[in-house]
C-alpha cells in the first residue's frame, strides 16, 4: 500500500518537474507597461534561485491552489477552521509536502530551494493561515526528524506526514515561555523503556488536528541547552488533552491550541536522534522556518501593491485617481523596492545554505526584514483604499490581521536583532563579578 502510493504520487510530481505544464500560458507571460495583472496571476519567472524545475513545480502547485483551496478560503476563514486532512492528502499526493525530504520516505529529495519555491507559491493562497498550517508540516515539525530520526520514526510519522496522511504540530511554546526556548518546563521523565510526559504546550498551531506533535521536553535536569530532547508524540495517547482552540486577531483559518499532557506515556525510542540534543535541533529547525515564512510573505505583499494600484487607479477623488498623488504611486513604489530587496536577501540566504553555510545570521535578518515590512506594506496599502481597506471584504484587511503574526511567532523581531547582536559580537556580556 505504502510503496504503490508512493509509485503513484512520484509519478504526478515527476512529470511536474520534467517539464509537463498545468496551467495556461498567460501565467508567464509578460506584462505590458501600465498594465496591472490580475493579482492572482503574478507571473512566475527564472531568477537567481529559480529555474526552469521550480517554475513548473510552481505552476503545478499554483493550479491546485487555484482548484482546491481558494474557492474555500472565505468559507474556512469565516468557520475559523480548515480541514487539514483534506487539504494535506491532496498536496501529499500531489508530492508538495516533502520536496526536500529523503526519496526513501516519500519525499524528492531536492534541495532546499525547492522548499522555498513551494512555501512562495503558497503564498498564492489567500489568506495567511493555510500557508502557516502547511508551513509547520513541511518546515517546523519535520525537518530534525528527517536529518536525525531514526529509520523507524520516519517510517512511522515522517513518511505518513510527506504523504498528507498525518498532520502534525509543533510543540516548543508554554504559556510562561515562548521567546526564552531555554526556560520550558514540559519534563519527560524515563522510566524503564518509556518516558512519562508531564507539561503543557500553548500556541500550537494545527493542535486541535494533529496526528502527532514535535515535542520539545526536558529530558534531564542539566544545562538548559544540553537538558532537552525532540520526539514525536502521538496526539490520541491517554493523557493528552487539548484545552481549547484560542481565538485570534488573525489566521483564522488556522487551528491554534493549548495542549496538556498528564502523565503521557511514550516509548522512549519516540526520541528524535541523540537525547539532550533537543535544543540544539530546534535551533537548526528554526532556521528554515525562518527562511520559509519570508518566503511565503513575499507573493502577497506583491499581490496587495498590485491590488491597490489597481484600486486606486479606479477609484477618483478631487477629480482623478488616486493613484494620480504622489504620495500614493511612491509610496508604492517604495514598498516595492523593498520587497525586491527582501526577496534578494532571501535568495542569497537560500544559496548560501544549499551550499552548507550555517545562516543563522542572514536567517534572522530575513525573518526580521519580513515582518516589518509585512506590517509596514499592509498597514500603508489599506490606508490607500479607505474605507474599503476597512472592510472585510477585501484581501489587504485580511492580510493586515494575519502578517501582524509575523513579527511575533517563531522568535519575535526583538529575538532577531539579538541574534543577529550576536553574530555581530555586540551583546553586551554579564559583568565580571569582584
Ligand atoms: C497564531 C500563533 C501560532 C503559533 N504557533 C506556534 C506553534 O505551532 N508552535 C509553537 O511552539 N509556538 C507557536 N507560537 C508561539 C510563538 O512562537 C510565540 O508567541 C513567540 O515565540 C513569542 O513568545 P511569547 O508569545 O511567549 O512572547 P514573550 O516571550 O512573552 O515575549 C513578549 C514580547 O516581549 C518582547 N521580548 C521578548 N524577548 C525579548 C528580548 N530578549 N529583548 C527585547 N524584547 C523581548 C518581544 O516584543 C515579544 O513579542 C504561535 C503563536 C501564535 C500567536
Amino acid at each position: 500500500m505504502f510503496r504503490s502510493t508512493l509509485v503513484t504520487r512520484r509519478n504526478h510530481v515527476y512529470r511536474a518537474l520534467c517539464g509537463q505544464r498545468f496551467v495556461s500560458s498567460t501565467t508567464t507571460t509578460h506584462r505590458q507597461s501600465g498594465q496591472v495583472a490580475a493579482a492572482q496571476d503574478l507571473p512566475i519567472s527564472e531568477d537567481i534561485l529559480y529555474k526552469e524545475d521550480h517554475i513548473h513545480l510552481r505552476e503545478s502547485l499554483r493550479k491546485l491552489i487555484h482548484a482546491e483551496i481558494n474557492p474555500f478560503v472565505d468559507l474556512w476563514e469565516a468557520e475559523g477552521l480548515f480541514p487539514a486532512h483534506t487539504v494535506f492528502k491532496k498536496l501529499g499526493e500531489a508530492g508538495f509536502l516533502g520536496v526536500t525530504k529523503p526519496k526513501e520516505y516519500g519525499g524528492l529529495g531536492l534541495d532546499y530551494s525547492y522548499s522555498v519555491a513551494v512555501a512562495e507559491e503558497l503564498g498564492s493562497i489567500k489568506c495567511g493561515g493555510i500557508p502557516m498550517a502547511i508551513g509547520v508540516q513541511t518546515d517546523m515539525t519535520t525537518p530534525a526528524l528527517a536529518k536525525f530520526g531514526s529509520d523507524k520514526l520516519k517510517k512511522e510519522f515522517l513518511a505518513p506526514s510527506i504523504l498528507g496522511e498525518f498532520v502534525s504540530c509543533l510543540g516548543v511554546s508554554e504559556v510562561g515561555s515562548g521567546s526564552d526556548v531555554a526556560s520550558i518546563e514540559t519534563r519527560a521523565e524515563a522510566r524503564g523503556d518509556d518516558l512519562i510526559i508531564n507539561g503543557g504546550k500553548m500556541w500550537t498551531t494545527n493542535g486541535t488536528q494533529a496526528d502527532w506533535m514535535c515535542l520539545l521536553a526536558n529530558t534531564n535536569t542539566g544545562p538548559p541547552h544540553k537538558s532537552k530532547s525532540l520526539m514525536c508524540l502521538p496526539m490520541d495517547l491517554p493523557g493528552v488533552h487539548i484545552t481549547k482552540k484560542i481565538d485570534k486577531l488573525g489566521m483564522w483559518s488556522s487551528d491554534t491550541a493549548q495542549v496538556f499532557f498528564e502523565d503521557v506515556r511514550v516509548p522512549r525510542s519516540h526520541i528524535i536522534g541523540e537525547e539532550g540534543m533537543g535544543f540544539t535541533y530546534q535551533m537548526l529547525q528554526f532556521q528554515e522556518e525562518r527562511l520559509w515564512g519570508t518566503a511565503a510573505a513575499i507573493l502577497p505583499m506583491q499581490k496587495l501593491i498590485a491590488e491597490t494600484i489597481q484600486y486606486t487607479r479606479e477609484r477618483k477623488a478631487f477629480g482623478q485617481p488616486i493613484l494620480n498623488n504622489q504620495t500614493v504611486h511612491f509610496t508604492l513604489a517604495e514598498l516595492e523596492t523593498e520587497v525586491e530587496l527582501l526577496r534578494a536577501l532571501l535568495y542569497r540566504s537560500v544559496l548560501l545554505y544549499i551550499q552548507g553555510n550555517d545562516v543563522t545570521k542572514l536567517a534572522s535578518m530575513c525573518k526580521l526584514k519580513a515582518g516589518r515590512l509585512a506590517r509596514e506594506l499592509t498597514d500603508k496599502c489599506l490606508q490607500f483604499w479607505g474605507g474599503m481597506g476597512f472592510t472585510s471584504q477585501v484581501l489587504v484587511s485580511r492580510f493586515y490581521r494575519d502578517f501582524r503574526l509575523l513579527s511575533i511567532g517563531g522568535g519575535a523581531d526583538e529575538v532577531m536583532l539579538s541574534i543577529i547582536c550576536k553574530y555581530m559580537d555586540t551583546l553586551p556580556r554579564p559583568p565580571k563579578r569582584p
